[in-house]
């Protein structure tokens, strides 16, 4: 079967993260390529990367598809040589040029912005445009430490993002799912005040991350109040992550009472990593909802190539083209950004030649719905 070709086509990469500034993986408690291998995994348990990291398809995948770019030995230590050889700044400009990238959409929420380059900087090393995102869950943390009160962190939350744009962001992004789940609820008053407070002293004991539902839940409420308005897209963690997040709480479906109110209809709902493994889930709800899109993520979560054949057929076998996103999630490691952005072209290439060989659709619809899907309906979308 014929893929349609897509090889030359810019990407806009909707949803990764920084490049760290030290690419030299000296780690005490692991060897160098066992903590550079930590950068493929989503386990934080000490005996993945040692024992198991190295076995999966991902990896190995990554390993035959550096050795020829890096021009060494198909060997995982070749490998590490090569790209360990080559100073933090050659390697990354190196990995982002190769990938040619139109766009990276930046969450600049992780890793830490004291740890990666800065955005103009990775921006001038991959000799593309960098555009940041901010992350909901930090900015209320930060209001939250300055307020004593619910009612101030609400207005001075809805006056922080008052005009998102002119404040330089292209887009939100809310971690919920990390923190109590994708159940956004309404909470009556006396219940957003406790758990106000129950923040308040958590804090005060040394713990200011904001895991307190009823408080998140109505911190979000505002935020979402003012994407609206704006029509400014809100970018959700959906589905795969570490052990911190609860997958059973990151089923897209759970953002119905989101989706369903009419007064937020004006805020794009974007449903990262291809909400996997709820790919179907978040797929019906691009279909559903004229304001829902799905990112199609093809670094993180870290998968073989028949699994992103697998999601990318269920998103394109149910979601308008229109509504689906590239992106890499790439964060920490260039390696990350530039491989997806070589799977992304190719998986996508593959399905879309399957639905011309099925006759779905003609081949000069499938290479537009190709760049529409790399590059253009982020363009659209996020007023690129
Ligand atoms: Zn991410």
């Amino acid at each position: 079967m014929q893929s349609v070709d897509l090889t030359n086509i810019p990407v806009v990469d909707n949803h990764c993260h920084g490049v760290t500034t030290d690419q030299v993986f000296a780690d005490q408690a692991f060897g160098e390529v066992e903590a550079w291998r930590r950068a493929f995994t989503e386990s934080t348990d000490a005996g993945m990367p040692r024992e198991h990291v190295a076995t999966t398809a991902f990896y190995r995948r990554l390993i035959r598809t550096l050795a020829p770019f890096l021009g060494c030995e198909t060997t995982e230590d070749a490998v590490f040589a090569a790209r360990i050889a080559r100073e933090d700044k050659g390697l990354t400009a190196e990995l982002l040029r190769a990938a040619n990238i139109d766009t990276l959409l930046l969450d600049t929420g992780f890793p830490p912005p004291e740890v990666v380059f800065p955005v103009p900087e990775l921006a001038e090393l991959g000799g593309c445009r960098a555009e940041p995102m901010l992350r909901l869950e930090v900015l209320m943390e930060e209001l939250l430490a300055e307020h004593d009160s619910l009612s101030d962190t609400e207005e001075a939350l809805s006056i922080a993002l008052e005009d998102v744009r002119a404040g330089g962001h292209v887009a939100l992004k809310s971690i919920a799912a990390y923190r109590t789940g994708l159940d956004i609820r309404e909470w009556p008053r006396e219940d957003a005040e406790v758990s106000f407070r129950e923040y308040k002293r958590a804090a005060e004991a040394g713990s200011a991350r904001l895991v307190h539902k009823p408080l998140l839940d109505t911190l979000l409420h505002v935020a979402f109040a003012q994407a609206a308005r704006q029509e400014i897209p809100v970018q959700f963690h959906v589905g795969y992550g570490d052990a911190d997040t609860d997958l059973l709480l990151g089923n897209p479906l759970y953002l119905r009472r989101v989706l369903q109110r009419p007064d937020y209809r004006g805020m794009p709902v974007v449903l990262l990593h291809e909400c996997y493994p709820y790919t179907r889930q978040g797929g019906y709800l691009a279909a559903v909802y004229e304001n829902a899109y799905l990112d199609l993520s093809y670094g993180i979560p870290l998968l073989g190539y028949g699994e992103m054949l697998s999601f990318t057929r269920q998103a394109l076998g149910v979601a308008p083209s229109s509504k689906l996103m590239y992106s890499s999630d790439g964060i920490g490691v260039p390696e990350l950004h530039w491989i997806s952005a070589i799977d992304g072209r190719s998986v996508l290439g593959q399905v879309l030649g399957e639905m011309v060989h099925h006759e779905e659709t003609s081949l000069t619809e499938a290479e537009a719905a190709g760049e529409s899907m790399l590059r253009g309906n982020a363009i659209r979308l996020y007023e690129l």
